[in-house]
């Protein structure tokens, strides 16, 4: 699937915050990504927001644990060169549109602007 003229905040199902479109991310909810490099008061007002409306968090989130990162779309695991019986690989091409890593410390191909946010 070519995932690249997509907007990963769309693949995502972001949800607008303060301007800003967050994602909940993560199993349980507990990874917030903001799409996009924003001023870390304003995320971290927008994540706050999000994180008591919607996922029962009761701690307001501080500008200084959001990181600045830059996230990728994968649509196979990276490790194992995509083999057919890879059960993470079909794990993430279960998910329609591939999972996003939200951990890249610097920007490249195929990479993107986000701010995160993990309390878990
Ligand atoms: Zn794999």
């Amino acid at each position: 699937m070519d995932t690249t003229t997509r907007d990963p905040a769309d693949v995502m199902e972001a949800v607008g915050f303060r301007g800003i479109r967050l994602a909940a991310i993560g199993d349980d909810g507990d990874v917030l990504v903001a799409f996009g490099h924003h001023d870390p008061d304003v995320v971290a007002a927008a994540m706050t927001e999000l994180g008591q409306a919607v996922l029962g968090w009761t701690l307001p989130v501080e500008a200084d644990e959001v990181d600045q990162r830059w996230g990728h779309i994968m649509t196979s695991c990276e490790t194992c060169d995509s083999k057919p019986d890879c059960r993470e690989c079909a794990i993430i091409r279960s998910h329609d549109g591939g999972w996003m890593a939200y951990d890249d410390e610097t920007d490249g191909p195929g990479r993107f602007p986000i701010m995160v946010v993990d309390v878990s």
